[in-house]
């Protein structure tokens, strides 16, 4: 079994439109579930509200079951949250929120967040965040920790890991460390767009060695592979989509010979974070 952790689909988005049965083409037969949100709602020439977007991926969802839907959160454009907590209470099937303070252009540590995060641990609804370079004054790692430590029982999963290059990446392992450590949040976080570009996996692996050895024990359940498609020219196919599925595959089990730790990252970590 396979999931992948983050997706979308939608039209009039700044990197290109993409239909549901798109989506559907380039995961093809190589995963079981992708988890998924809808651009309409977050970035797109063509935005649609709040209600509108999320009541359009339950629609999605039901005819393509593969897609297990979050809810787009526009954080900055609702007063309250009772169109969120009308979703959330209609429609289960929601499995968590989606969040973009780099779209938004809204910092995660503004209390504007707070209406939302209030819901997800109503709720219990995983967050996830898409997190940017370190130094995104919206979306950074560290801006993203700041607010998760508000709300420290309320699992809040870094996209990407972070954005930005290896600097990036160390700062945003430094943190889960941190997290950990204190205890005084609950990060996740998911592989899209790391070492894509060489695909020698050398940031997974750094961050997988370092989650496996923290002062508290192996935290490697706090990571969740995921592709970002179809964003991204290498997710816009199922040829290219599949290469790089078993290109993780393939790169981890040699590192690390440890089969149940790829199926962790690949399945077991996603099922449990949101109880499938
Ligand atoms: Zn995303």
């Amino acid at each position: 079994m396979i999931i992948d952790s983050h997706t979308h689909y939608g039209f009039g988005s700044p990197w290109g439109n993409f239909s549901p049965e798109f989506i559907i083409e380039v995961i093809g037969d190589s995963v079981d579930y992708a988890i998924c949100s809808n651009l309409e709602g977050i970035d797109s020439i063509y935005p649609k509200s709040e209600l509108d977007c999320n009541l359009d991926i339950i629609r999605i969802a039901k005819k393509y079951n593969k897609l297990l839907p979050l809810a787009v959160c526009q954080v900055d454009k609702s007063l309250d949250n009772h169109v969120m907590k009308f979703l959330l209470t209609e429609y289960p099937q929601f499995i968590g929120l989606k969040f973009h303070p780099e779209c938004e252009k809204l910092s995660a540590t503004s209390p504007k967040y707070n209406k939302y995060l209030n819901l997800a641990r109503e709720f219990k609804k995983p967050c996830l965040f898409h997190s940017g370079h370190i130094k995104s004054r919206f979306s950074s790692p560290k801006i993203i920790y700041e607010k998760a430590k508000e709300f420290p029982d309320v699992p809040i999963i870094l996209g990407h890991l972070s954005t930005g290059p290896k600097e990036s990446h160390i700062e945003a392992i430094k943190i889960m460390l941190e997290s950990i450590e204190n205890e005084d949040a609950t990060l996740y976080c998911d592989t899209s767009w790391i070492d894509l570009e060489t695909g020698d996996l050398e940031d997974v692996i750094m961050l997988i060695e370092s989650l496996k050895n923290t002062s508290k024990g192996d935290y490697t359940n706090r990571i969740l592979w995921a592709s970002d498609a179809p964003i991204g020219g290498f997710n816009q196919s199922n040829e290219l989509y599949r290469k790089n599925l078993d290109n993780f595959k393939v790169k981890i089990n040699s590192y690390f010979d440890d089969e149940q730790l790829v199926n962790k990252l690949l399945y077991f970590n996603a099922r449990d974070l949101y109880g499938l």
